[in-house]
């Protein structure tokens, strides 16, 4: 609630006073213009049934279907003032926002400045607000009065074993729910419900029903005197029940995950839930595999689910039936009725920030929330943001260290090849001989290769050499991406999309040329280099279809596929001990990036990929191709130098006045003529 709308409330008199005169007043907000928050006055008949985040409709402008909104505030008005108009309908049975979630909308709409109408649009599902994929079925339960003395009832057995099943329910039950749980048929079950001795109540539920896979439960390792420490660290902030936001910086394969896993496993013995945040688990399979072999109870929220299904876990989450959410940064808004911790994994991830409206960074969001609500908050990273780096050496963060990999396994050796001398010797292609020559030996010796290459399609530029002109995108004015796989040039940033022009567009020159290297060009020189070698590619082009991702990834675990190559997506997460060699074709493509954030990027990227060999008994071995090898962020990512990062980077920061030192804005300014 901002300042104006307080002072306008705190204006009403209070409840008790005056109510059998006074009428009850609804503040609603709308998602869509003109937003409100506007009021409405409460019917008598809707008085005990409207509650603070339940849906209703109400007539706005010259609608008469009337017009969806949330009700967000309730209060008394003694004046009955004004000509109010009155609310047409309650659209849920429950309230589909806690106080709790609504005080994270305000703050939402305050700081990044969107309507509270759009903020509660962000934080609850369409599917759960649309209804889709849901059906109302009647859900039975036992008043306590009959509760109390089942066993006086002298019932015929069947309906005995009914109720009595029904009473040691945790949550109300469908007929078919309770007939299968007591085995019996539903004629005990409608009798019960003829003596009115069971309460029935009709609520909305989605219509699927998502039966997850269980894994095989792994055995834990004993954790090293590191992670342990990290681990009780974490559990003293969990029992003393004060907020603290922990920075875990463990070095690629250090064991992160495993100090989650724990701290979260002695939470939800206290029955409290944990949400944790990763990049995007589509991409992450072995994340999700792990928390369901080590928790019974996991939703695993990923952007291929339906709504139905979205729903359908929205649901369950909400009734606490849920121990571990597991999902990309919307889950942050997951209803936990008893949220015990917050994890964001790999936390220096550029897609916990949201590109739409509101554009919120979900950990920021986490502060928020785990302030709010109490709790620890554990941001893990072998590569942090600066800006939560910073505030571990302000104090305000507390950092936790796990400096070497579990095992005593070795970080991989990392050298780097300078392409301004490789490139004068070997005549053009994206690999440069000794990159060509260790491939070759790495997969003589039967490892697995990785090449990440963060450019997709086929060339980069695409320019006439008469003219000088260069085809770029008629919106974003940004320059193309030669597709030459589907003769399409292509716009990265909006998608734009057009034939891939013959000529100049510009002088009509006919040898316009197409340069810069993209996957779809690495992939014709894999092949043609390593003959009779089986790769693949994944950037966003080969891995649009729900699954595809997965599938590619058991390809390259079972060791069919030997190269595995591709975007930024192959450097995130992956842990497959055979992979003996990692190479870099260019570091250089995030460095001439107009963005502050460049360097810290190039050095995550480069970081990461490299953390994705030595992982287990053969080691491994990472090239890194660049044209500025002397680059102080490719210098320390080579050394897996984290610190050393940091320290040359934040005075930079300071000296321009960047975040973390400074708050930036963004402003976007629309119109459909530039001038
Ligand atoms: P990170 O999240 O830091 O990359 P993980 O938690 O995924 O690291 O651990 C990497 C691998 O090491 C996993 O296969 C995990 O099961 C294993 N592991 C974690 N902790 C230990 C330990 N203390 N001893 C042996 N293996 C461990
Ligand atoms: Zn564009």
């Amino acid at each position: 609630m901002n300042k104006r709308q307080q002072d306008l409330f705190g204006t009403l008199p209070p409840w008790e006073e005056d109510e059998a005169r006074a009428c009850l007043v609804a503040r609603i907000v709308f998602a869509s213009p003109p937003h409100g928050p506007l009021d409405y006055r409460v019917p008598e008949h809707f008085s005990g049934v409207l509650a603070v985040g339940k849906r209703v409709r109400v007539p706005l402008g010259r609608s008469n279907r009337g017009q969806q909104g949330y009700c967000v505030q309730l209060g008394y008005d003694t004046a009955c003032a004004g000509p109010l108009k009155t609310i047409l309908e309650i659209l849920d049975d429950q309230p589909l926002l806690s106080p709790a979630m609504l005080g994270l909308a305000e703050w939402l709409a305050e700081y990044y400045l969107c309507p509270l109408g759009t903020a509660l649009e962000a934080i609850v599902p369409a599917g759960v607000r649309g209804s889709m994929g849901t059906r109302e079925l009647t859900f039975l339960s036992v008043p306590t009065r009959v509760a109390a003395r089942i066993t006086q009832l002298q019932l015929p057995p069947k309906q005995q074993q009914a109720l009595e099943v029904l009473a040691s329910s945790p949550r109300p039950l469908t007929v078919q729910e309770l007939a299968r749980a007591a085995r019996c048929t539903v004629a005990p079950i409608n009798a019960l419900r003829g003596k009115q001795l069971v309460q029935s109540q009709r609520r909305r539920v989605a219509s699927v029903e998502i039966t997850d896979r269980a894994e095989a439960a792994q055995s834990p390792p004993e954790l090293n005197a590191d992670q342990q420490q990290s681990l009780d660290t974490i559990l003293e902030a969990l029992d003393s029940g004060r907020q603290e936001t922990f920075v875990l910086h463990g070095v690629t394969g250090s064991g992160k995950t495993e100090v989650y896993i724990r701290a979260i496993e002695q939470l939800i013995g206290f029955g409290r839930q944990a949400i944790v945040l990763v990049p995007e688990i589509s991409l992450t399979p072995q994340t999700r595999q792990r928390f369901r072999s080590r928790f019974e109870r996991v939703a695993v929220l990923h952007s291929h689910l339906s709504q139905a299904e979205r729903h359908w876990h929205w649901q369950r989450i909400a009734r606490g039936e849920v121990q571990v959410v597991v999902g990309a940064r919307s889950a942050i808004f997951a209803p936990t009725p008893q949220l015990g911790m917050i994890v964001l994994d790999e936390e220096h991830d550029a897609s916990f920030k949201q590109d739409q409206i509101p554009r919120y960074h979900a950990r920021d969001v986490a502060i928020w929330r785990a302030r709010a609500e109490r709790i620890p908050l554990v941001l893990g990273s072998a590569t942090p943001s600066l800006e939560s780096w910073h505030r571990t050496q302000t104090g305000e963060f507390r950092l936790l260290d796990l400096p070497s990999r579990v095992l005593q396994r070795p970080l991989p050796e990392v050298t780097t090849i300078d392409l301004r001398l490789e490139f004068r010797r070997s005549g053009g292609g994206a690999i440069s001989r000794p990159l060509h020559q260790s491939v070759t030996q790495a997969l003589r010796e039967g490892g697995q290769v990785i090449l990440l290459l963060n450019r997709r399609g086929y060339s980069t530029s695409i320019q006439c050499p008469s003219c000088g002109h260069v085809v770029r995108c008629k919106d974003c004015d940004i320059a193309l991406t030669d597709h030459r796989v589907e003769h399409l040039a292509i716009c990265h940033y909006c998608d734009y999309r057009c034939a891939r022009p013959a000529v100049c567009p510009e002088c009509g020159f006919a040898g316009i040329r197409f340069s810069g290297q993209g996957t779809q060009r690495l992939e014709q020189e894999i092949a043609r280099r390593f003959p009779g070698v089986t790769a693949l590619r994944m950037d966003s082009d080969t891995m649009q279809r729900p699954g595809s991702h997965e599938a590619a990834l058991a390809r390259f675990r079972s060791g069919e596929v030997q190269i595995l190559f591709g975007t930024q997506m192959i450097a995130k997460g992956l842990d497959f001990p055979n992979v003996t060699l990692v190479g870099v074709i260019n570091a250089d493509t995030g460095l001439n990036f107009p963005d502050f954030r460049a360097a810290e990027r190039t050095f995550q990227l480069v970081t990461q990929v490299a953390g994705r060999t030595g992982r287990g008994e053969r080691g491994g071995q990472v090239l890194v191709q660049t044209f500025n090898p002397e680059h102080p962020a490719i210098q320390a990512a080579a050394r897996h130098d984290y610190q050393r990062f940091a320290a040359q980077e934040l005075p930079t920061r300071a000296q321009f006045r960047y975040p973390p030192y400074e708050t930036m804005a963004r402003l976007i300014v629309r119109s459909p003529s530039e001038t």
